[in-house]
């Protein structure tokens, strides 16, 4: 600590999902030590990153698939528990066997420059002095609500996925959900058993996919999210450039009619919404499933974006401050590319570590040099 009560360390990760923890995970086997060379942050109150906010009806058994988090697998988790649950225990046994030392619940409020080339992390711990930050921030904090005319006039519930509680709560009402994406299917789906009417309001035709997710076309959709983020455009979902799976629970919906869609209206009532071809909807609720924006507004002061409103990185790295690396961002937003970004992103810091200043003492001696991290073997999940 300098005498400004300033803490000065190598590296802060913000975040401590899927993205942070594979960073602090690689952080360790290079050798940095945690709350010494490095501190991860996360203002949410316990592990599991976004997964812990997820409503209770998204089991284990309907994510899309869950890549296991660097070192550790997870085993034997019921698909009929929570995500929330079962990724909740498994962030919180991943820490603790890597010996991470996440800091919670720390808000981080903003980034901005400091002195000898140094980043400051302003924080509710404290302030931080760094010289690489990695930013793990997610979207979940970014609910995306759209602007409709007559939005405040409406006299039912409008709420968002990310308050989303579960389909219980709409028994008996009329439901309109709004987006084309993987949260607003599944929101149909659960609703449309206890609701009295459920209707589907989307941009665009949905395009469902036949056949599995092969890795090929993982491959397309992430290269074309990257191609947006190296022009410095706000990043889309994968999601969104990879179709929605046709699977036997959608095709089903379909055959009932849950899935039929109703393009975009051109404004909301007191009761429901209306088209300028005179069609209108009667609603008790709007949910609202249209996505998220990356949780970035702490790096404001780092002017990091694009006239396209976008922040552009080469790989993991910010082209306007090579200090600041992104995962989880963009191409990176699934936990495979999650994963995959905390090594990048630590490859990338290490070199900038290395350059003249070097690692300060806190990192171990030989920091740099990979070392073995403590424990192998699977997490099995404890029975509910
Ligand atoms: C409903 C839904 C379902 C999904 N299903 C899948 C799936 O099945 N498979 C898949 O691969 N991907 C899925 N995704 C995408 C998924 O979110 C990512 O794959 C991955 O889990 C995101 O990890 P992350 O670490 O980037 O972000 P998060 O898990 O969101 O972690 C970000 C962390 O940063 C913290 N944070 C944010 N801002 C601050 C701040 N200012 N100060 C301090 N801490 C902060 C938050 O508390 C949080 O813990 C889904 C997304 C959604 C919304």
């Amino acid at each position: 600590m300098n005498i400004s009560g300033v803490r000065e360390l190598d590296v802060v990760v913000v975040g401590a999902g899927q993205a942070g923890l594979s960073a602090a995970y690689h952080l360790r086997r290079v050798g940095l030590k945690p709350d010494d060379a490095f501190v991860v942050l996360d203002h949410a109150p316990r592990p599991g990153g976004a997964w812990q906010f997820r409503w209770p009806s998204l089991t284990y058994g309907k994510v899309h698939g869950m890549h296991a988090l660097p070192g550790m697998e997870l085993t034997g988790a019921d698909p009929d528990r929570p995500s929330s649950e079962v990724i909740g225990a498994y962030f919180a046994a991943y820490e603790d066997r890597f010996g991470l030392r996440v800091h919670r619940p720390v808000e981080v409020s903003s980034v901005r420059e400091g002195n000898g080339g140094r980043l400051l992390v302003e924080t509710s711990e404290g302030t931080y002095a760094t010289r690489a930050l990695i930013n793990a921030t997610g979207t979940w904090d970014r609910p995306f609500w759209p602007r409709y005319p007559g939005q405040e006039t409406f006299r039912g519930r409008q709420l968002h996925t990310a308050n989303y509680p579960g389909p219980e709560e709409f028994t008996g009402q009329r439901v309109l959900v709004v987006g084309g994406g993987a949260s607003g299917t599944q929101h149909l789906m659960e609703i449309a058993e206890f609701a009295a009417e459920t209707f589907w309001v989307t941009r665009s035709e949905p395009v469902f996919r036949e056949g599995p997710f092969t890795e090929e076309w993982g491959r397309a959709a992430v290269a074309m999210v990257e191609e947006r983020v190296r022009n410095g455009l706000p990043p889309k979902s994968v999601v969104s450039v990879t179709g929605l799976p046709l699977n036997d629970a959608v095709r089903r919906a379909r055959e009932q009619g849950v899935l039929d869609r109703l393009p975009m209206f051109d404004r909301i009532t007191p009761t429901g919404v209306a088209w300028d071809d005179g069609r209108v909807v009667e609603t008790d609720v709007i949910l609202w499933a249209t996505g998220f924006r990356p949780a970035v507004d702490h790096l404001a002061p780092l002017k990091l974006r694009e006239p396209g409103g976008g922040i552009r990185a080469e790989g993991t790295r910010a082209v306007r401050d090579g200090r600041v690396h992104l995962v989880g961002y963009g191409p990176s937003a699934s936990t495979i590319g999650a994963n995959r970004a905390g090594r990048a992103a630590v490859r990338s810091v290490m070199r900038l570590l290395k350059e003249p200043g070097g690692v300060r003492a806190g990192g171990e001696a030989g920091a740099g040099v990979a070392v073995p991290v403590p424990g192998a073997g699977p997490f099995r999940l404890p029975a509910a």
